[in-house]
């Protein structure tokens, strides 16, 4: 197959750096974007087309857009990181390039090849470089989506015409870098579920998000951070936290700590922050395991001391401890309701490989200039 290819449209005024500058100096995660974006179209007769690098912009889209009416779309979330060196690098964006195509098969979208996925982020951040924050724990956060194009209400058949995007974002930290990152406080939803077997949980697509805010407001209103999901069937076996995967940490008496994670059962977003904790624990002398926990197990191993530590994990705040639990049924305190010891120690090691302090012994680090 041919070598699909971008061509460079540089933009004519960029941002005036005292401007850019402003803005890296105290980024809001998703609040200001680059100067640039990448485009590529697909359609049924052409198949992937017209790549471009262009300046950033709105697109003019008929108000009769398939997206706009039934949602087929889907999307990616990445970071480059300025590193102590001056290399600007991604994480494991392979994996993202896999589960993009993982959700496009999903969607009934056309897949894009990975090459070609890797390409047009190395190309953004190459030409958008300046954008890339530099203090400790900020990045340049990457957006891939891909939208369905055709123009009808004809609901018979998936669109028959795509537009892939990447725009980027200089964030800071979410939810508080530094540190210690603050404990959270989570709702326990029983009135709604994000996913569902046979649904779109491992998707990576906009309708689970616009179905969810709800229950996010509920959280809010019962004074919470966050919400955590159970399983659909018997609202019992915790599943993920807001857009992030959950991890739980036992501490026995006399052995090693360990982690686990709720298995990717179909209706969880497989993250490649938990993937890479998985596999980085057992360096750490610390287990690791999927497995399952319910409401009521969580709360009994609190109470007893087994379970000492919660966290949530994902790309845009990498680790996030939970401290507070609270629900229809009462709440409770994880530990001491502040961060622990093993959150904090495997958060240290994951930054420290993302940002070069650490050394990389899985070939995470994809350098990119
Ligand atoms: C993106 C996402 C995650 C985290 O995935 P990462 O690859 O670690 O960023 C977890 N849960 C949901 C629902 C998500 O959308």
């Amino acid at each position: 197959m041919a070598l699909i290819d971008f061509e460079i449209l540089p933009v004519r005024e960029p941002v005036p750096e005292r401007d850019r500058e402003a803005i890296l100096a105290e980024p809001a995660f998703g609040q200001s974007f680059t100067d640039h974006m990448i485009t590529l179209r697909w359609s049924a007769e052409k198949g992937w087309h017209d790549g471009r690098l262009e300046p950033y912009g709105p697109f003019t889209l008929d108000p009769a857009t398939s997206v706009f009416h039934y949602g087929q779309e889907l999307f990616e979330g990445m970071k480059a990181y300025r590193q102590d060196s001056g290399s600007i690098v991604l994480f494991r964006p392979q994996e993202n390039a896999a589960r993009f195509n993982a959700s496009a098969r999903r969607m009934a979208m056309p897949e894009l090849p990975e090459e070609t996925f890797v390409r047009a982020l190395e190309l953004l951040v190459t030409q958008d470089r300046d954008w890339v924050p530099t203090e400790p724990g900020t990045s340049l956060y990457l957006r891939p989506f891909l939208i369905a194009t055709q123009r009808g209400l004809g609901f018979t058949h998936p669109s028959d015409s795509y537009l892939f995007c990447v725009i980027a974002s200089p964030s800071a930290a979410y939810f508080g870098g530094g540190a210690k990152p603050r404990a959270l406080t989570v709702w326990l939803s029983e009135d709604y579920t994000r996913a569902a077997p046979g649904g779109t949980g491992a998707a990576k697509v906009g309708g689970n998000y616009g179905g969810s805010l709800v229950a996010s407001r509920q959280a809010t209103d019962q004074g919470c951070d966050q919400v955590v999901w159970l399983d659909s069937a018997e609202r019992t076996w915790v599943e993920e936290m807001g857009g992030m995967n959950l991890f739980f940490v036992h501490t026995p008496r006399n052995s090693r700590p360990r982690i686990m994670t709720p298995a990717l059962t179909g209706t969880l977003l497989p993250g490649i922050t938990r993937d890479s904790l998985l596999r980085l624990a057992p360096t750490l002398g610390i287990g690791a395991e999927e497995g399952r926990i319910s409401t009521g197990q969580w709360r009994a191993e609190c109470a007893s001391g087994e379970l000492t530590e919660v966290f949530a994990c994902g790309t845009a705040a990498v680790m996030a401890p939970v401290g507070t639990v609270r629900g229809v049924h009462g709440g409770w305190t994880v530990g001491d309701g502040e961060p622990g010891p093993i959150t904090l120690c495997l958060r240290d090691e994951l930054l420290g490989i993302q940002y070069g302090l650490r050394p990389d012994p899985f070939g995470w680090i994809h350098k990119v200039c």
